[in-house]
């Protein structure tokens, strides 16, 4: 199966000014437009030719998990973004609250796991087996499928996605970070 690049749920400047449009430029224009080029290549003449992505990120490894992962790390990434920020509600907020007290936790949990991820990867919301909601981090192009739990949302915490705007300051990022999550794209995902 060939990959292609899917579109943006919105406007280049949509996440401005948390995320310009030259970061989108490169961030979605460039570093996953070549994942998805690298994954084409890499998958040429293997047993992953004719996979769908999530079996290529639940089954492979090396390079095609690398770029595999990525590809679907980051189209999951945009999709939950694009939003008014503000408070998520009805069962996500209720299951939020279950978990972690209050939103206002929460968030503090969150941004304390993407800011102190050493290196490079990602910050994940995600729902585990008995419907209990989870903060994970995954180095490089980790992803918790692989270890059973339900993706609901992500923080890219590479410095590509929040150099050019923030440089150095990935707490500057993760927190201006909740002014364009789509909760209700969140609350979607919900098993
Ligand atoms: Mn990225």
């Amino acid at each position: 199966m060939k990959f292609e690049l899917p579109p943006l749920p919105y406007a280049p400047e949509a996440l401005e000014p948390v995320i310009s449009t030259q970061t989108i430029s490169f961030h979605y224009g460039k570093h996953h437009q070549a994942y998805v080029n690298n994954l084409n290549n890499l998958i040429t003449g293997t047993r992953f030719e004719n996979a769908s992505l999530e079996e290529i990120v639940m089954q492979s490894e090396g390079a095609i998990f690398n770029n595999g992962a990525q590809v679907w790390n980051h189209t999951f990434y945009w999709e939950g973004l694009g939003g008014k920020g503000g408070s998520p509600e009805g069962k996500l907020l209720k299951k939020i609250n279950d978990a972690f007290g209050t939103f206002e936790n929460f968030k503090e949990v969150f941004a304390d796991a993407a800011v102190k991820l050493f290196g490079s990867g990602w910050a994940w919301l995600v729902e585990d087996a008995e419907g209990i909601l989870k903060i994970v981090q995954t180095s490089n192009a980790g992803n918790p499928m692989r270890d059973g739990l339900k993706p609901l949302f992500t923080c890219d915490v590479w410095e590509h996605a929040y150099y050019l705007d923030f440089q150095n300051r990935r707490p500057d990022y993760v927190k201006s970070f909740w002014d364009i999550v789509n909760w209700d794209k969140v609350g979607e995902r919900l098993g």
